[in-house]
């Protein structure tokens, strides 16, 4: 019997078990999330390495994953457009040797930015070497959606641009070390036209501050070495903003109920600002805890509602802020752990030792293309994994 007194515990390996299912398969329910696959395997992925429990992940499945992952790519040839990154899903990917019809689908194929961000932080997590990709056409991809205003679209057919896809562009760019043609002072004069009155930035131009868009624009900042282009006091006045943000749990704007994703899109800008001991872990914990699902395990946005796995692999993440024992550290602005930013720091350090721009393609032709089965493999290099 557990005493009424006692903090509730934090249910490690239900919750493992819940974010390992959807790696097998998906609710009917969710079927409407099929173009955005990427994002599910992602808050899987990224959730069983918060709870230390990537050794679920057996080394068949993992490589597996790997490969699904390396299948959405898209690899634009020198005559097309520059449409470089990670498709969500392989919809548009026929499972046909036909080289006409194959030829026919490139014109729907062409990389999203939220979809280019959580497959390479997959990729990253699962100890990966990134020697598959092309950084040099991804990162063509995004300086291609960068709108005139400095901010992006999610992909070169045309979508909504806001700060969302400029924390994106911010994390794909830094993820691969390269910048390219990315306009970052554009970017900057973006992101600073949209911090509002109240010292929150807005999704986009003229928009009410929001948390999740705070915290997109600050881990931009922080991303692309600009976020010490503030100056002290706008800082302190961001941080005011974050911190008023708490109820028990956060809410993401005033006068809006509070949900557990906020614990970690508050609680990461804290973390980037440092001062998310300002925040009161207790209050924090306990709401989070309050929308656990005891019986399947998974957090929900509010209590007495359905887990889903954005809301459990956020509540995991802002949890592990206030030192929850069972969890690794998260890396705040990448949204990942402090174990999966090691090995990219290490994958840093071997592409600039073999010459940086050089190393950027993989064969310097730059055709490779989405729908070619390649055979060649990537290695791990990444601790998290031999260690389990
Ligand atoms: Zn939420």
């Amino acid at each position: 019997m557990t005493d009424a007194n006692e903090p509730e515990p934090v249910l490690l390996s239900k919750h493992a078990k819940n974010l390992l299912r959807f790696l097998h398969l998906l609710p009917a329910r969710m079927s409407s999330h099929d173009s955005t696959r990427s994002t599910i395997v992602f808050f899987a992925i990224c959730g069983l390495d918060v709870l230390n429990s990537l050794n679920l992940v057996t080394p068949q499945m993992r490589e597996d994953i790997i490969n699904w992952t390396y299948g959405g790519l898209v690899v634009p040839r020198a005559d097309e457009k520059q449409c470089g990154g990670f498709m969500g899903c392989r919809a548009m990917l026929p499972q046909t040797d036909d080289a006409k019809v194959l030829e026919c689908m490139r014109q729907y194929q062409w990389g999203h930015l939220a979809m280019t961000y959580t497959s390479i932080a997959v990729l990253v997590t699962l100890g990966d070497d990134l020697s598959r990709l092309d950084r040099k056409s991804i990162v063509d991809g995004v300086a291609e959606v960068q709108r005139p205003d400095g901010s992006f679209s999610a992909c070169v057919n045309g979508s909504e641009d806001d700060m969302r896809f400029v924390y994106c562009a911010a994390t794909i760019c830094h993820m691969l070390d390269y910048w390219g043609s990315v306009n970052k002072e554009s970017m900057f004069q973006f992101i600073m036209r949209s911090l509002r009155y109240d010292y929150g930035f807005s999704q986009e131009l003229e928009g009410e501050a929001h948390g999740g868009t705070t915290f997109c624009a600050l881990a931009a900042l922080e991303l692309s070495g600009q976020l010490d282009r503030l100056d002290a006091t706008t800082l302190e006045r961001i941080k005011r903003w974050l911190v008023f943000r708490q109820v028990d749990g956060f809410q993401g704007r005033p006068n809006k109920p509070v949900d557990t994703c906020y614990s970690f899109w508050i609680g990461a800008s804290l973390r980037i600002l440092n001062g998310f001991e300002l925040t009161d872990y207790a209050a924090n914990r306990e709401y989070i805890l309050s929308t656990q699902d005891k019986l399947i395990g998974g957090f929900a946005k509010w209590p007495q509602s359905s887990p889903d796995p954005f809301h459990t692999y956020l509540g995991l993440c802002g949890l592990a802020f206030t030192g929850e024992p069972g969890l690794n550290a998260v890396m705040p602005s990448l949204n990942f752990s402090m174990a999966a930013h090691a090995h990219l720091k290490q994958l840093h350090e071997h592409w600039r030792a073999n010459n940086g721009l050089s190393h950027l393609s993989i064969d310097g032709s730059g055709d490779a293309t989405a729908t070619t089965t390649t055979t060649k493999k990537t290695t791990s290099s990444s601790p998290l994994i031999s260690a389990q």
